[in-house]
């Protein structure tokens, strides 16, 4: 198959890669849609620390991917066929933090395009453990695979948001208006508040964070964040 393979900083590879087949309990995925994370840009600057030198591994670890074998054993409802999203990490499933479910706090965490080959590639395989701790979700035909790639940095906006309870009557201020503040804007849109501030320097992403629901953009070269704030707050203070 193809891949796009990591051989070193800045050293990305496409390139013939062994195709993954399923072991006992796992399955293989045609890739259909896989997001590009700022992750795997520092991966490409060779700065994450699960890519040690010598590391050749494929990245990609937002996706969506069909799959197209089953390993012995495999439960029948991950059928042949079945779009599936992938949620990247897994725990070890047995430490202390696993136990309180926080497996990203997990010394032994898997992760699909960081310790384990992803999804820059036609096939990926998915181990066992993605199948047994529920990091398979099956999805609904009807739905986009391209929207549906982007749910795990999706799920990481909603966790965030929450952990702040953004109420009715707040006024929520969002720095940056890259792919991640957009998001926000758009789960705060979805929630409801008084109103979303968005600081953030690019027109082009001010534009964008506009036209997602922002109520005020603020270009932080042109204007006081801070004063901006005050003004749309008449001072009271932010959650
Ligand atoms: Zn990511
Ligand atoms: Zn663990």
């Amino acid at each position: 198959m193809i891949a796009a393979v990591y051989h070193g900083p800045e050293d990305l590879r496409v390139e013939d890669f062994p195709t993954p087949s399923a072991g006992p309990g796992e399955v293989v995925l045609r890739v259909d849609y896989a997001s590009i994370c700022a992750t795997d840009l520092r991966i490409l600057r060779g700065v994450h620390r699960k890519y040690s030198p010598g590391t050749v591994r494929v990245p990609g670890h937002e996706m969506v991917g069909t799959i197209v074998e089953r390993g012995a054993g495999v439960e029948t409802n991950y059928a042949v066929g079945e779009r599936v999203f992938v949620a990247p990490n897994v725990g070890c499933g047995l430490c202390p933090e696993c136990e309180r479910g926080q497996n990203n706090l997990c010394a032994n965490y898997d992760a699909i395009g960081i310790t384990l080959d992803g999804a820059f590639a036609e096939f990926m395989r998915v181990p066992s453990a993605y199948l047994k701790q529920g990091n398979l979700i099956p999805f609904d035909n009807a739905l986009d695979g391209a929207a549906v790639a982007l749910a795990e940095p999706f799920a990481c906006v909603l966790h965030g948001q929450r952990a702040l309870r953004i109420g009715a009557q707040d006024v929520v201020l969002i720095l940056g208006a890259g792919p991640i503040g957009i998001m926000h804007v758009l789960a705060v849109r979805s929630g409801g508040a008084r109103k979303i501030l968005v600081s953030e320097q690019s027109a082009e992403r001010l534009r964008m964070a506009k036209s997602a629901g922002a109520t005020r953009v603020i270009n932080f070269h042109e204007e006081k964040v801070s004063r901006v704030v005050q003004e749309e707050t008449r001072g009271e203070e932010l959650t």
